[in-house]
C-alpha cells in the first residue's frame, strides 16, 4: 500500500465529476488497490472520508471511517470503515441539521454546512455486492459530503453564509463548543 497525493481545491478533478466504476473494474487489482491506498491515505491525513476525485481519479469510491479518537473530528460516533462503490442517495430525511465540516482538500479551513439528518443509500461494497446504508448524524454527513465530491462538489459551496468559513486555529479559539 502507498499513500496517494491529496488533490487540493483548484485542480480540475476537484470540479469534474465522476464516472462509475464498472464490475469488472472493480475486481481489477488496480481498483482494489486504489482501495486500499485510499484507506491508508484517509488513515494518515486523519480524515474521516475521502472520495476518489481526493487523490485524482474520477470515478465513483468513497471509503469512510469515524473513530471517537480522530483528531480532527473528535467525540463522534464510530463508524467501522466503509467502502462504498458508484453510491446513489436513494431518500433523505426532510430535516437539516448544521454542522462543522473541513475537507482534506480544502486544508485549514472549515464552516458550517447543513445536511440532512438521515439517509439511506445505495451502493456496492469492494466485492460488488449490492448494500443499502441508513445513516444518521454525524455519518450521515459524512457521506453526503463525500457523494458531494463525486459530484464535483465542496461543502464550501453548500455554506449558507460564507461568514462561518473559519481557519482551524481560529475554530479552536473562537467557534468551538
Ligand atoms: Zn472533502
Amino acid at each position: 500500500m502507498s499513500l496517494l497525493k491529496i488533490t487540493r481545491l483548484g485542480h480540475p478533478k476537484i470540479r469534474q465529476g465522476t464516472e462509475p466504476v464498472s464490475s469488472e473494474e472493480l475486481h481489477s487489482p488496480e481498483i482494489q488497490r486504489l482501495i486500499d491506498d485510499m484507506v491508508e491515505t484517509m488513515r494518515d491525513a486523519h480524515g474521516v472520508g475521502i472520495a476518489a476525485p481526493q487523490v485524482h481519479v474520477s470515478k465513483q469510491i468513497i471509503v469512510i471511517e469515524v473513530s471517537p479518537e480522530n483528531p480532527r473530528y473528535p467525540n463522534q460516533p464510530a463508524v467501522p470503515l466503509m467502502v462504498l462503490i458508484n453510491p446513489v442517495i436513494m431518500e433523505h430525511a426532510e430535516t437539516t441539521e448544521d454542522g462543522w465540516e473541513g475537507c482534506l482538500s480544502v486544508p485549514d479551513l472549515r464552516g458550517l454546512v447543513p445536511r440532512w439528518t438521515r439517509v439511506k443509500v445505495n451502493g456496492l461494497n469492494r466485492r460488488g455486492e449490492a448494500v443499502q446504508v441508513d445513516a444518521e448524524g454525524f455519518f450521515a454527513r459524512v457521506i453526503q459530503h463525500e457523494v458531494d465530491h463525486l459530484n464535483g462538489r465542496v461543502f464550501l459551496d453548500r455554506l449558507p453564509d460564507l461568514k462561518t468559513l473559519t481557519h482551524l486555529r481560529e475554530y479552536e479559539l473562537f467557534w468551538k463548543s
